[in-house]
């Protein structure tokens, strides 16, 4: 282990392990800033063994105990959100403008969210559906949860996570993507600091091998994934011999549909924000602009003059709208895309300087490429935006709904009927009418299509790590039930 840089231990039960190192590079230099460990196989089975025990008294708690211990961890989370911001932003090259004021108290409020929600358990009243019965339903706990992790939103995905399963109930063994793990890593610290039980929370870094680990260790229960469509099948892959709960929250191509009777400089603002947020890097991210044949070229050339407006620079920077991306092989597959769409002879309209070490890329904007392009088809997780025209609202459709993708949508239009029409048609997990990205504790997120299988926060994420349990009891004691085959006396 390099002495100079700092080093994150993973957190399994209540210690601190170190198995090996790994460098951590900071996305805006190029240059390694700390080192990590490097989990195996078998730091899987020790985080598991110690997930299964914790597990144990913490599902016993009342939904009152859980829920006032996830309170005070989500207190300590916030007294601790200026360093959170400032380690998300060296580790993921997030601008500090994001951190500072999204991601981290999301993070929070996430916690806060979860830990009240699950006081009100929701299901059916206790009563009599079958004659002679009295049936309840009981929300159990899964039990232990795997869950793994991508890079774009490490602390946000973490807590998307961590919140509802143990809200429900569960304990939880959670591997974050391996070049972006070190608020994940602080946050189980911050929780064992704040009283909430060993084991209860474990990180055990590393790359695939450790992900394989957790989704066919027999002991895990559900696999909760947030991660690419193609790893997410490898995961569902993996997870189905031994019939896990799975929740796979996958990639996207999100249509932005803007109506010549839209407001054009709303539209046009939201689509720089929508396309360029956390450098694109965002599976809802405004990636396909579709704009009607009347006002097309006017919004383009607004688009551009915003794009050109937007600072690419050091995440410190306060004037800072997108930092680098996240790692120098993710730049290059962004290039390759840009390259490969220049070839294709498709128009780029590159904007702005972006500094010359690190992972930066600038906005770019792709001029009306054909629909099939890989440029429009695959999902490119940088700041680059295709635009193209269409002339009817059913072409519009079939545009916006022509990719494998199905996580979120935007439309932009001052008329509410078209607009109800439209979110309706629109195969997705979240269509926004006049907006683009805004997302809140309370709201269901999660895919169509290839996007995905299941919600993540909402109350629908609090279902998915609970299992629905029918409790029937006998309430006469009468044997001669009309549909028994033998009768083996009166209960009298
Ligand atoms: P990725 O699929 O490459 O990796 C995600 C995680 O899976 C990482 O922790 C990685 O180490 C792990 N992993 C890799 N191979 C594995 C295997 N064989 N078995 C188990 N785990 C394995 O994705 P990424 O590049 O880190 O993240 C970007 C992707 O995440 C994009 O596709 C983006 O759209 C998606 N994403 C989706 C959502 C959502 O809510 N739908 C949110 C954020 C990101």
């Amino acid at each position: 282990m390099d002495e100079k840089f700092i080093h994150y231990p993973m957190v399994i039960g209540g210690d601190r392990v170190s198995t090996g190192s790994q460098d951590l590079i900071d996305p805006a230099t190029g240059k390694v800033f700390a080192t990590v460990a490097l989990g195996t196989k078998a730091d899987v089975d020790r985080a598991v063994a110690a997930a299964k025990q914790a597990q144990v008294g913490w599902g016993e708690l009342t939904y009152g105990e859980r829920s006032a211990a996830i309170m005070k961890f989500a207190d300590a989370l916030e007294s601790h959100a200026e360093e959170l911001a400032m380690l998300e932003s060296k580790n993921a090259g997030k601008a500090t403008k994001l951190t500072i004021n999204g991601d981290i108290p999301f993070s929070v409020d996430n916690f806060r969210y979860f830990a009240s929600i699950c006081r009100r358990q929701e299901g059916a009243a206790a009563g009599e559906y079958i004659g002679g019965y009295t049936s309840m339903l009981r929300r159990e706990p899964v039990g232990v949860v795997g869950a793994i992790t991508p890079w774009n939103y490490p602390m946000n995905m973490a807590a998307w996570k961590i919140a509802p399963a143990i809200a429900a109930g569960n304990a939880i063994v959670l591997k974050p993507a391996p070049n972006t793990p070190i608020t994940t890593i602080r946050m189980a610290e911050i929780a064992l600091e704040a009283g909430l039980p060993e084991g209860l929370i474990n990180i055990v870094t590393g790359g695939a091998e450790v992900g394989e680990a957790i989704c066919t260790h027999p002991d895990v229960n559900m696999v909760s994934f947030t991660g690419s469509t193609r790893t997410g099948k490898r995961v569902a892959e993996l997870a189905s011999p031994m019939i896990k709960r799975v929740t796979l929250e996958l990639g996207g191509k999100a249509p932005f549909v803007v109506f010549a009777d839209a407001d054009l400089e709303a539209a046009a603002q939201g689509a720089v924000v929508g396309a360029y947020v956390n450098s694109g890097q965002d599976c809802t991210a405004a990636a396909r602009i579709y704009v009607q044949n009347e006002v097309y070229d006017q919004f383009l050339s607004r688009l551009v003059e915003l794009s050109k407006q937007v600072k690419v620079g050091n995440p410190f920077d306060e004037d800072t709208d997108i930092g680098p991306l996240s790692s120098l092989a993710h730049l290059n597959k962004v290039r390759g895309y840009v390259e490969e769409a220049r070839q294709q002879g498709i128009e780029v309209i590159t904007c702005g300087e972006v500094p010359s070490e690190g992972f930066y890329f600038p906005p770019t904007i792709l001029v009306n490429p054909p629909q099939k392009a890989n440029c429009v088809q695959e999902e490119i997780f940088g700041p680059v935006v295709t635009i193209q025209k269409f002339s009817t609202e059913a072409e519009a459709i079939e545009l916006a709904n022509d990719t494998p993708y199905g996580l979120a949508a935007s439309v932009w239009t001052l008329n509410v009927q078209k607009a109800m029409r439209m979110a309706k048609a629109i195969q997705a997990g979240a269509v926004w009418i006049n907006d683009h990205i805004p997302i809140g504790s309370e709201m269901p997120h999660g895919g169509f299509k290839q996007s995905g299988i299941g919600k993540d926060l909402s109350h629908y994420a609090l279902e998915e790590y609970t299992i629905v349990k029918h409790v029937a009891f006998d309430v006469t004691g009468d044997r001669r039930k009309p549909w028994h085959f033998t009768t083996f006396g009166k209960a009298d």
